[in-house]
């Protein structure tokens, strides 16, 4: 038995080209393992492929080529098996506007086949907060109660694996807050294994063990979250000189380059230089300082920083 929740091996997708559009290559080969009882983040700009992922996974996009296992089962000899053990909260609502937030979660209960006897439907209104929303059309629904919803209905049927596509892509702050303790919840008390794609490298970082990063359809790298942020672990500080200034001498640890703008770009590792010592060298030699600011490394940087170094 594999410890693994998800086995991806040398997955391709290319879309088949349409009047309108040219074929699209959205997948290149992708290799991933995903552990079980995890909290991973696939991280990607949009446009990488990570939808395009999740939905092979959900049995809604048909691969190319390349072999998907799901908590054990292969997704082509056992798609019932491999389908049961997963629950998709997907990027675009599909809820039906005539359904209540029961009638949805009864109807999804039923196409997943889960005997009426075994519902959870009242556990899950109270988990999303909707319980007295129950019996209002969906269409009457806030943005964030709908997606609450989409979660609900991704819970079902107790899949194994949880995976959320761009949860909080456009919702308000305490709605992601209460997605994201619902969601440590469930991974907590359950075990259960939770993936979610985000662009957002601060998300990513807040929420997961484990992250892979994809681009252009190709994994650019995998890791735990600790581990990459110690290879991003780059800061810049950003100087106006009062007058113009060439870049003084720098200890090791400290890089600088001039601007376009005249300002001093200093760039170092915050875990290994602090602030005030790289204000310590521009103090000493002679600068007098007109502006100052700090620029974190961003998702960006990332992807630059890591293609670069292959
Ligand atoms: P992400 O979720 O990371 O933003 P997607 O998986 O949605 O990326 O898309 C990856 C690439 O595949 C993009 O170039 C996108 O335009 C293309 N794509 C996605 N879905 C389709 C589709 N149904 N038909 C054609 N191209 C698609
Ligand atoms: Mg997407």
């Amino acid at each position: 038995m594999t410890e693994n929740a998800i086995e991806i091996e040398g997955l391709r997708k290319t879309y088949a080209a349409t009047p309108r559009t040219e074929a699209k290559e959205a997948l290149k080969g992708i290799d991933l393992n995903i552990p079980r009882g995890s909290i991973f983040g696939l991280l990607g700009p949009n446009g990488a492929g990570k939808s395009t992922i999740i939905n092979i996974l959900a049995g809604l996009v048909n691969k190319t080529d390349g072999r998907v296992n799901i908590w054990g089962f292969d997704q082509d000899k056992n798609p019932r098996q491999s389908r049961a053990a997963i629950g998709i909260m997907p990027q675009e609502p599909n809820l039906d506007p005539f359904f209540t937030p029961r009638g949805s979660l009864e109807v999804q209960a039923g196409l997943y086949g889960v005997p009426k006897s075994q519902r959870q439907t009242k556990e899950i209104l109270e988990l999303i907060g909707l319980t007295d929303k129950a019996e209002a059309y969906a269409r009457s629904l806030s943005g964030g109660m709908r997606r609450r919803l989409l979660l609900g209905k991704a819970l079902v049927h107790t899949p194994q694996i949880l995976v959320l596509d761009e949860p909080t892509a456009g919702v308000d702050i305490e709605l992601r807050n209460m997605l994201w303790a619902n969601v440590r919840r469930l991974n907590e008390e359950q075990g259960m294994t939770i993936i979610l794609t985000t662009h957002y490298l601060e998300e990513a970082q807040e929420m997961c063990d484990e992250i892979a990063i994809i681009n252009h359809g190709q994994l650019i790298t995998r890791d735990t979250t600790a581990n990459l942020l110690g290879r991003l672990d780059s800061k810049t500080m950003v100087i106006t000189p009062a007058t113009e200034t060439a870049i003084p001498d720098l200890p090791a640890g400290i890089t600088a380059t001039t601007r376009k703008d005249g300002t001093l770009a200093f760039t170092y590792k915050p875990r290994e230089t602090s602030a005030e010592e790289v204000l310590a060298v521009v103090h000493n030699a002679g600068i007098r300082i007109a502006d100052v600011k700090t620029e974190e490394a961003d998702l960006e940087d990332v992807f630059l920083a890591l293609t670069s170094n292959k």
